[in-house]
């Protein structure tokens, strides 16, 4: 609240976030630009004009930057995905603008998973993803949809990025084309030891061991899978 507590504050982060070296002319590259009284940027040399919102996640919105920024803080943070109705009751506005926004935002996270690679020391698995279907037992596995997950981990060990797909199956051609687009080619991969891991994983540093619980193999990705529900 006290970071983005104006809109002048969350323009300045988008700029720095865009141009980190300065305003840049996205037609002609020119780094002379002036401020209109619109918050556009003017080029002085081919007199094109730019926004920090042009062409990104908030193009043409019409809703003050701080709700956005809220809007993004609340996505983020809850464990279950804000819904339209919060963020309508939070923020005082029609069901269809918050409804818009969460789209905006839910598209935008989307297209960053599917280009995003993890690197690094990555723990995978397969796993089951997804709650009772209603009216029946939770128990039922075959309800849930199989999935590949994995989770990308820092130097010290704790967990960076997850990345989860669907899958109709786990067989070695599945297994590495999920690898193939999901991690960075010079990654350490960590797994237990089936057998189509094995082959899979070719190209990559792989550590598989046999799994226990106790050792501490596949910690965190074990933790992010429980959060699923
Ligand atoms: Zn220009």
């Amino acid at each position: 609240m006290r970071e983005f507590s104006s809109e002048g504050k969350c323009r300045e982060y988008l700029a720095n976030l865009r141009w980190p070296g300065g305003i840049i002319c996205p037609k002609c590259n020119c780094r002379h630009t002036c401020l209109l009284s619109n918050r556009r940027y003017q080029c002085a040399e081919c007199r094109c004009q730019t926004s920090v919102t042009a062409g990104a996640v908030l193009h043409r919105t019409h809703m003050p930057l701080t709700q956005w920024f809220l809007a993004f803080y609340f996505v983020s943070q809850d464990k279950c995905g804000i819904s339209a109705v919060a963020l309508m009751s939070m923020f005082g506005m029609t069901y269809k603008t918050t409804w818009h926004m969460l789209m905006r935002i839910r598209s935008t996270m989307n297209q960053r998973d599917k280009i995003h690679q993890l690197s690094g020391t990555i723990e995978f698995d397969d796993t089951y993803f997804g709650g009772p279907t209603v009216g029946k037992k939770r128990s039922r596995e075959t309800e849930k949809a199989k999935v590949f997950a994995a989770v990308s981990l820092d130097e010290q060990g704790n967990p960076r990025n997850i990345k989860m797909q669907v899958t109709q199956n786990i067989k070695r051609a599945s297994v590495k084309k999920f690898a193939q687009t999901a991690f960075v080619q010079a990654s350490t991969i960590h797994s237990d030891g089936y057998r189509n891991y094995i082959p899979a994983m070719e190209g990559y540093t792989h550590e598989q061991k046999l799994y226990d619980p106790d050792s501490g193999l596949l910690h965190w990705l074990h933790i992010s899978a429980e959060l699923k529900g």
